[in-house]
């Protein structure tokens, strides 16, 4: 989807902060972050929303789960982390491209 932001950000046509990157997946910082660490995760492949999610690229969602911890305690959450995923309008979602929200503090603050 050649309009998405975030299909830009994997095909490196706008810039992002990335931390983590594999074939499926990419991490990068939040634009305007709202907790001291913040960052999103997206799969490669263009998934609007979790309700587009399905039996074939479930797996795909499996990895980022799997992969989230990792991802936190390298940038530091190494005492716990938040994960957030707004879904559609009536659910926050602004960028209709899936992502998780990576979010934490340090100094593991969360309230
Ligand atoms: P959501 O409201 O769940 O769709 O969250 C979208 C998030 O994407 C917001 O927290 C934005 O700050 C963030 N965002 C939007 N554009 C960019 C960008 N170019 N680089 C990094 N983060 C972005
Ligand atoms: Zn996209």
């Amino acid at each position: 989807m050649t309009d998405c932001i975030f299909c830009k950000i994997i095909s490196k046509t706008i810039p992002a902060d990335i931390v983590f990157e594999n074939d499926n997946m990419l991490a990068f910082k939040d634009i305007h972050p709202q907790y001291p660490v913040h960052l999103l995760l997206i799969p490669k492949i263009h998934i609007k929303s979790l309700e587009e999610v399905s039996a074939q690229n479930a797996n795909l969602i499996q990895e980022m789960l799997l992969t989230l911890p990792k991802i936190a305690k390298e940038n530091g959450l190494l005492e716990g982390f938040r994960t957030v995923l707004n879904t559609g309008a009536g659910g926050g979602q602004e960028v209709d491209h899936i992502h998780f929200h990576l979010i934490g503090d340090v100094r593991h603050k969360i309230k």
